[in-house]
C-alpha cells in the first residue's frame, strides 16, 4: 500500500452490519471487525501514537485501496439521487448512477444519467483530469464535474463526506457543461403558485369574514 493510500484508508465496511464506518469509531486492532471496501478482505485498525489511525489489510494483499473514495461516492450518490452543483440552482435530480463504464474514448469514474442526459462525475483524490481527458470531455460535449477529494478533513466520517459530496459545492468544479440540453427538475415555480393561490384564497376568506362582521353589526345596530 503507498504512502497515499495508506493515510487515506480511513474508511471500511463493518462485518456484521455491513455499514460504512470511520477507523475512529471502531476498536483497535483486529477487533475492529472489519473488511475492506475494496477487496473484501479482513482489516485492522491501526490506532497507535505515531501516525494517523488507519486501516490496514491484516495478510498482505495487492491492494492499495485507491478506489475506496470512488466507491464510497458511489454509494453515497445511489443513495440520495441528487446533489447540489455550483452551477445550477437547486439540487440536480439524477435517475441511475453507472460506475467505471467506458463512454466513447473516456472513462469516467461515475455516470450520472438523467431522463435526458448524462453527468461525468470524476472523483479526484491523487490525480485530476488531465488536459488530453478535458480534451475528450469537450470535444464529446459532455457534461462534467469533478470533486475534489484530495484534501478532505483528517478525521471527515462517512456523514461528512456524503455532506461534501451531495450538499456543498466548494469541492466541486464544473469542468464542461453543454447548456440547456439538461433539464433539471425544479419544482420550485409550481411550489410558489401553489403558495400565490393560498394567499389570495385566505385573504379572500378574511376579507369576507370581515365584511359579515361589519354586516352583522350594521344589521345589530338597526
Ligand atoms: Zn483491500
Amino acid at each position: 500500500m503507498n504512502q497515499t493510500a495508506d493515510t487515506l484508508n480511513v474508511f471500511a465496511e463493518d462485518k456484521s452490519t455491513g455499514n460504512i464506518v470511520h477507523v475512529s469509531e471502531v476498536l483497535r486492532g483486529n477487533a475492529c471487525d472489519c473488511i475492506c471496501i475494496e477487496c473484501g478482505n479482513e482489516l485492522q485498525a491501526r490506532k497507535g501514537e505515531a501516525r494517523r489511525h488507519h486501516f490496514k489489510h491484516i495478510t498482505g494483499t495487492e491492494c492499495d485501496g485507491e478506489t475506496i473514495l470512488h466507491k464510497l461516492a458511489k454509494k453515497i450518490l445511489v443513495n440520495n439521487r441528487q446533489l447540489a452543483l455550483p452551477n445550477q440552482e437547486g439540487y440536480f435530480q439524477y435517475a441511475e448512477v453507472i460506475e467505471e463504464c467506458k463512454l466513447e474514448s473516456i472513462r469516467p469514474d461515475i455516470i450520472l444519467v438523467t431522463t435526458t442526459d448524462k453527468v461525468l462525475i470524476e472523483i479526484a483524490v491523487t490525480s485530476f483530469i488531465t488536459e488530453e481527458k478535458l480534451a475528450k470531455i469537450q470535444g464529446q460535449s459532455y457534461n462534467a464535474v469533478e470533486v475534489d477529494f484530495s484534501s478532505l478533513p483528517r478525521e471527515c466520517s462517512y456523514l461528512e463526506l456524503e455532506k461534501i459530496l451531495i450538499d456543498q459545492i466548494d469541492k466541486k468544479e464544473v469542468v464542461n457543461w453543454k447548456g440547456e440540453q439538461l433539464k433539471v427538475e425544479k419544482n420550485s415555480g409550481m411550489t410558489y403558485f401553489l403558495l400565490f393561490l393560498v394567499a389570495i384564497f385566505l385573504s379572500w376568506v378574511g376579507y369576507s369574514k370581515l365584511k359579515n362582521k361589519k354586516f352583522r353589526k350594521r344589521r345589530q345596530r338597526r
